[in-house]
């Protein structure tokens, strides 16, 4: 047994943050008061206190925002590629300045380790910024044509799991392409994103560029219903995705979706051990589970499964769950109430399947929503908790016996957005690569990210690409 260390609490000054009582919607280079005339709460859910309320956006307000990426349109296509570049580079270079700043909100706002918004999620940002300016004034090399086009006002609706690096990734390349953009972040993170609208004005980014509607799931339905929207790309429950890819069917408009993900995680019986439990660990207790693109059915050779599992509840049980402004802290807050509840939900389903479940012993602070790092082993491929995405920290375990069998289990899923393999032997890794159905395949890793490589799915978990060359001919049509 290891022993059980003490820490002192290293947490991070809130004081970098200052917040208004109440937003407006960003429209037209400019902070304006909804004209649904609602605000709503934004709550911290590690803490459940009030940090500020936010503006619903309403019909009208979608509305305005439209006419404002119109005509914000029609100035970015008077810049030149290369003065557009020059933006992209200011805004990349105010992320890095206020860095911290944003990192302490996006732990605050959204619950996520401070660990990670610093040295994942705000190195990642700006990083975006500074790979798609460098595009913005080489489209028409790249592609020895200049028949590509910008779609005109890109209708952007995001989640909270990442709020401002999903921000980022469709922020960045609407703009290097030349679109103009109509932004909705997701209801419980709204904060980083109204922090970024403030660094767009302070870039002197033209009026109307990027405009940024708050509120929910309506005010998302309304930019996904607006006529004057050129292109939808939503990231999202695949529920919502399925009703948007209906709603635009027939019109011509673009669309990309990224949808959720039930990943597989093999670790073959040749694979290093210890490395491999790190990179399960990441793959699944990464800001609390609540990733797309997560390791959550760990797939293990039946030859290995005992020491594999002692080993990863053993670390697992290392695992600091708590205050995510604690620099110690390895596991946050749940996003919010409704979250929690599902996740508990289906936990619940697995127990009363017939699953074993084992869950670390820890304190969980009094207020706010918060989970146990859970693992269940003893799983059979038909229960939900191996079926159905659960966006929290869960990892259900289901055993193999040979690479066959383990493409089979990691392919039978209606998901196909990434998955892991765990092998020392290329071969191995190279033949079970090209076997999966997913998107993002990681060797010996797991959760990298790169702006420079594409991301998406394939079957339920949505198309279209983001990141890379790929990303930019989402936001790019050919002209007829
Ligand atoms: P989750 O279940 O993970 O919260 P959702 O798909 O509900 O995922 O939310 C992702 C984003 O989509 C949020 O910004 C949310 O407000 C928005 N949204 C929810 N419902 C709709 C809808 N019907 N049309 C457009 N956007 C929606």
């Amino acid at each position: 047994m290891i022993e059980k260390w003490s820490y002192s609490d290293s947490v991070e000054s809130r004081e970098i943050v200052s917040l208004e009582d109440k937003y407006g919607h960003f429209i037209d280079g400019s902070f304006v008061s909804p004209k649904s005339k609602k605000y709503f709460d934004s709550i911290s859910p590690s803490t459940e206190e009030l940090l500020s309320q936010v503006s619903f956006g309403g019909e009208a307000d979608v509305d305005n925002a439209v006419s404002s990426a119109r005509e914000g349109f029609k100035t970015w296509q008077k810049v030149k590629p290369v003065e557009r570049s020059k933006y992209l580079f200011k805004i990349a270079r105010l992320i890095q300045e206020r860095s911290r700043e944003f990192a302490v909100l996006e732990s605050m706002d959204g619950g996520k380790p401070i660990k990670e918004s610093r040295d994942v999620d705000l190195p990642q940002v700006s990083a975006n910024f500074f790979y798609f300016a460098g595009w913005a004034d080489k489209l028409d090399i790249s592609w020895g044509t200049d028949k590509l086009k910008p779609y005109g006002v890109a209708g952007q609706i995001i989640p909270w799991n990442f709020p401002l690096l999903m921000l980022a990734w469709k922020v960045a390349p609407a703009l290097a392409t030349g679109n103009s953009v109509v932004l909705k972040p997701a209801e419980t993170t709204p904060l980083t994103a109204l922090l970024f609208a403030e660094i767009c004005a302070e870039a002197g980014l033209p009026d109307g560029v990027f405009n940024l509607v708050t509120g929910n799931g309506e005010t998302g339905a309304f930019i996904v219903n607006h006529e004057d929207i050129d292109k939808i790309a939503f990231t999202g429950s695949t529920g919502v995705g399925k009703q948007i890819q209906s709603t635009l069917a027939g019109t011509g408009k673009g669309l990309t979706l990224e949808l959720g993900g039930k990943a597989a995680n093999i670790v073959y019986e040749d694979a290093s051990i210890d490395q491999a439990v790190e990179g399960v660990v990441n793959g699944i207790f990464f800001n609390q589970g609540h990733v797309c693109c997560a390791g959550s059915r760990l797939l293990i050779q039946e030859s290995i499964e005992n020491e594999f599992i002692e080993k990863l509840e053993r670390r697992m049980q290392q695992l600091r769950v708590g205050n995510p402004l604690d620099k110690n802290t390895d596991i946050g807050a749940i996003n919010s109430k409704q979250q929690l509840n599902k996740i508990t939900e289906l936990v619940e389903s697995g127990i009363n399947d017939g699953g074993s479940i084992y869950q670390t012993e820890c304190e969980l602070p009094g207020n706010g929503f918060w989970f146990k790092p859970t693992l269940f082993t003893n799983v059979q491929p038909a229960y939900r908790i191996a079926r159905e995405e659960i966006f929290g920290p869960v990892l259900t375990t289901i055993t193999f016996r040979t690479p066959e069998e383990a493409v089979e289990i990691a392919n039978n899923t209606e998901y196909g957005l990434s998955a892991g393999i765990w092998s020392e032997k290329g071969s191995k890794v190279l033949w079970t690569a090209d076997n999966l159905d997913a998107g993002v395949i990681w060797s010996n890793t797991f959760n990298k990210f790169d702006p420079s490589s594409p991301f998406g799915g394939y079957k339920e978990s949505g198309f279209g690409r983001e990141g890379g060359r790929h990303g930019l001919l989402s936001y790019l049509k050919e002209e007829k």
